[in-house]
């Protein structure tokens, strides 16, 4: 055990599950541990880094906003946050943005817009329908909002005003809808809850019901934002457009913050209904401007529907090859394979020996969400990794 992993056991809160790997450097899609290891990393620091590990844009504006001015009080206008929103809503279908910390903050925040504006024209309507299997952070707020038990049960009571009914599932929607509901909170693809894509339609019958019955349709793509899914925003491809977008991850482009977009009809705060100390700070504002600019330039959303496509060929064609792997699933560069057995840890342990990062996003299923930055010549090596860590963890498990 490395020096920095026992200082961990004696000083850390035991709150996550490690893999043994202390990783000091990275750079575009690779990362480097403390004896000078290299992996390719298709975790992306939690499906962060976007634009890839340090990326040189980022760096910069980094190094540059902090020289000159990191943080304000909000009593003052700032440059970076002002050209941050500039950039998000003329990119967006959305008409105005409230910066904070990190996606739970940002799905709190949305919530309060909801029940405000179910307060003013929904004859003070405050409940939020959510999915079963979605994942909307930590908070005891989003913990309530978070449609899986396991997240719940040791935080009871559970703070009221969410409802929750079967993801991809209309009549199920309709159904729990009564007066009381203000709005609809969903993510376009369930990422924690195993990367499960919906049906083409069910983003849009959502729309419309909400329209037909004065809800709010709030999208969570902290995890779908930012170029993930093939396109700027997942809603994109899915053809609607939502009352509000919740964004974090990777919107900073490794720097943390997060964000509310929102339809000017939703955009319900006045001052002093919200806030936040370090919301929309000048450092992390300067960082995201600079990684969604770099974004932008590049054009990552459409690399990622390519890399994302040769990424599932590859591992469709490992799908025929091994019968332990049942299903290749995911959207441009948000994909998972579900396996018949709960081996994903085995698999992981033994992709990460021969180099490749991954995340056991179920115990029968990892999700591969590399930087969107992928070449394919990385895609090509990250198919090689995986199947020699997956055919080593199989040889194992027979021994
Ligand atoms: N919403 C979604 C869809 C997420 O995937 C996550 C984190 O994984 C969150 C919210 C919570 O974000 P944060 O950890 O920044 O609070």
């Amino acid at each position: 055990m490395s020096s920095w992993m026992e200082l961990e056991q004696r000083y850390y809160v035991r709150a996550a599950r490690r893999q043994p790997i202390v990783l000091v450097r990275g750079q575009g899609a690779q990362v480097w541990d403390e004896q000078g290891r290299r992996y390719l990393d298709f975790t992306a620091g939690w499906g962060v880094n976007n634009v890839g590990h340090c990326n040189p844009a980022v760096v910069q504006a980094v190094a540059q906003q902090a020289a000159t001015l990191m943080q304000t009080s909000n009593q003052f206008y700032t440059v970076p946050q002002l050209q941050l929103a500039q950039l998000l809503v003329e990119n967006s279908c959305l008409d105005r943005v409230f910066f904070c910390n990190s996606g739970a903050e940002a799905n709190e925040g949305a919530v309060k817009l909801a029940r405000k504006h179910g307060r003013e024209h929904r004859d003070g309507a405050y409940e939020v329908i959510t999915a079963l299997n979605s994942f909307h952070g930590r908070t005891l707020g989003m913990v309530a909002a978070t449609g899986q038990p396991h997240y719940q049960e040791q935080w009871l009571p559970l703070t009221p005003g969410f409802v929750h009914v079967p993801f991809d599932d209309v009549p199920a929607l309709r159904a729990a809808t009564t007066v009381k509901t203000c709005a609809v909170l969903l993510e376009p693809v369930q990422g924690e809850g195993g990367v499960i894509v919906p049906h083409t339609d069910y983003l849009r019958q959502v729309r419309a019901w909400c329209d037909q019955q004065g809800l709010l349709l709030i999208l969570d793509e902290v995890q779908t934002g930012m170029g993930r899914l093939g396109a700027l925003f997942g809603y994109e491809q899915f053809g609607v457009e939502p009352d509000i977008v919740t964004l974090a991850k990777a919107l900073g482009g490794g720097a943390p913050i997060g964000a509310i977009l929102a339809k000017e009809r939703a955009a319900v705060f006045v001052p002093g209904d919200h806030g936040s100390t370090f919301g929309g700070n000048a450092l992390t504002c300067a960082a995201a401007h600079a990684a969604l600019q770099y974004l932008l330039d590049h054009r990552l959303p459409d690399n990622a529907r390519r890399m994302g496509d040769r990424l599932y060929q590859g591992l469709e064609a490992l799908r025929l090859e091994y019968e332990e792997i049942v299903e290749v699933r995911g959207l441009g560069l948000l994909l998972a394979v579900q396996f018949a057995d709960a081996i994903s840890a085995d698999v992981v342990a033994a992709c990460n020996e021969a180099g490749l990062l991954l995340n056991p996003v179920r115990p029968n299923a990892v999700r591969l969400m590399p930087p969107l930055t992928l070449t394919a010549d990385e895609v090509d090596e990250g198919l090689r990794l995986f199947a020699r860590g997956l055919a080593k963890a199989l040889r194992e498990r027979r021994t």
